[in-house]
């Protein structure tokens, strides 16, 4: 990592998918410290010091997927289905802005019924009615009008995980049908951006099957498509999804780990100025994971604010961490964390990668 800064740092390095590999299998402990820490100082020139906290609100777990490593799935008939009404999410939505989180992520299972559609256009319309709050939306695949809808109802982020940009490995993780479509995905990507979001992306890491190419060829397409979020984590077995048969294949949590560490320093590096997240899946195989990845380059943290009740079902691996945990709790657990690493949070900021409009 000698030739620090010997390229602009708005566009970032441009690594070829073999420095990729190599720097993916780096096992040197040096080297792997040096490595986060140039990450973790160009974020700090690119995006300063402070990380930006979304709530989490896990709307619904129904989905009409069959996604072969998630254990939402709409097969697995072990899960016990809600859907949270109106005024609970408000209230998550009010629990946000009061605790200074600036943004929410609406994140739930994928449907496209029109009630469902209506009903996310009117909380939308609700949360916004409560201040200047940035909302993000995580709901899968929809049509073009759904995310004009949406859009204009007062979404501005949408987070979408091409999960592999690999069709082939894709294809090994989805259930070989249309609803599971490599393309489809694309497209939703496209239409987001058309339809003005920021959008956010990312991929699963240490999935059986995948290579280190595999995962250069990930951090490539980030670049190549411009997105302005990235949120990736390992991934995680569920025992009841039919990945869980190759559990067998998988580096252990630790390495899988660490390979996701790596990932966020190398996509800082090559996107010094998006945003990058400390996924929840980091802190199940660490209770410091996150902290772990903000110190390697990642800037932004998305806090449950699910009532205990429903988190323990919205469990899309197991071992989900802070299960009986509320709101509260989560926020003083993160903020203790966050301290402990004399980490800064962005107060009431949306903590947009590149400048918006901050329309209301
Ligand atoms: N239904 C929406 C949002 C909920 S799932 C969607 O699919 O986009 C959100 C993310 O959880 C997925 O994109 C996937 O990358 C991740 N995920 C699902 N199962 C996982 C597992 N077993 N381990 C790690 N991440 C998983
Ligand atoms: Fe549904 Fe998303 Fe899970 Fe796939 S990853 S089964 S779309 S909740």
């Amino acid at each position: 990592m000698k030739e620090a800064l010997q390229y602009s740092e708005t566009e970032g390095r441009n690594f070829s998918r073999e420095e990729l590999v190599t720097l993916l299998s780096l096992t040197d402990a040096d080297e792997i410290a040096a490595l986060f820490k140039e990450a973790f100082d160009c974020k700090i020139r690119t995006r300063g010091d402070k990380v930006y906290l979304r709530g989490l609100i896990e709307i619904s777990n129904i989905c009409r997927k069959n996604c072969l490593y998630c254990g939402l799935r709409h097969s697995n008939i072990s899960v016990r289905r809600y859907e949270l009404d109106d005024e609970t999410v408000l209230k998550e939505a009010g629990f946000a802005y009061d605790a200074g989180y600036g943004s929410v992520v609406i994140q739930g299972g994928e449907r496209r019924d029109g009630e469902f559609i209506s009903r996310i256009e009117s909380l939308l319309r609700g949360i916004k009615k409560k201040g200047n709050i940035g909302i993000t939306l995580s709901l899968g695949e929809q049509t073009d009008e759904t995310y004009r809808r949406w859009f204009e109802a007062g979404a501005h982020r949408y987070l979408l995980r091409i999960e592999s940009s690999d069709r082939n490995l894709y294809a090994r993780i989805h259930p070989d049908n249309n609803l599971h479509s490599f393309d489809e995905r694309l497209a939703c990507l496209e239409s987001l951006k058309k339809n003005g979001y920021k959008v956010g992306t990312g991929v699963m890491i240490g999935l059986p099957f995948q290579t280190f190419e595999n995962l250069a060829d990930d951090l490539l397409f980030f670049k190549e498509t411009g997105v302005d979020m990235v949120g990736m984590g390992p991934y995680l077995e569920h025992d009841m999804t039919p990945l869980y048969e190759y559990r067998n294949l998988l580096m252990s949590g630790h390495e899988r780990l660490l390979l996701s560490l790596k990932m966020v320093a190398l996509l800082r590096l090559m996107m010094p100025d998006i945003n990058i997240a400390a996924t929840t899946a980091m802190q199940v195989l660490d209770p410091y994971g996150r902290e772990k990845a903000i110190m390697a380059g990642a800037n932004v943290l998305m806090p449950n604010m699910t009532d205990p009740d429903n988190r323990e079902n919205y469990q899309i691996y197991n071992n989900k961490p802070g299960i009986n945990d509320d709101a509260e709790i989560t926020k003083s657990k993160i903020i203790e964390n966050l301290e402990s690493f004399g980490i800064r949070i962005g107060w009431n900021e949306w903590g947009d990668a590149r400048p918006v409009d901050n329309r209301q």
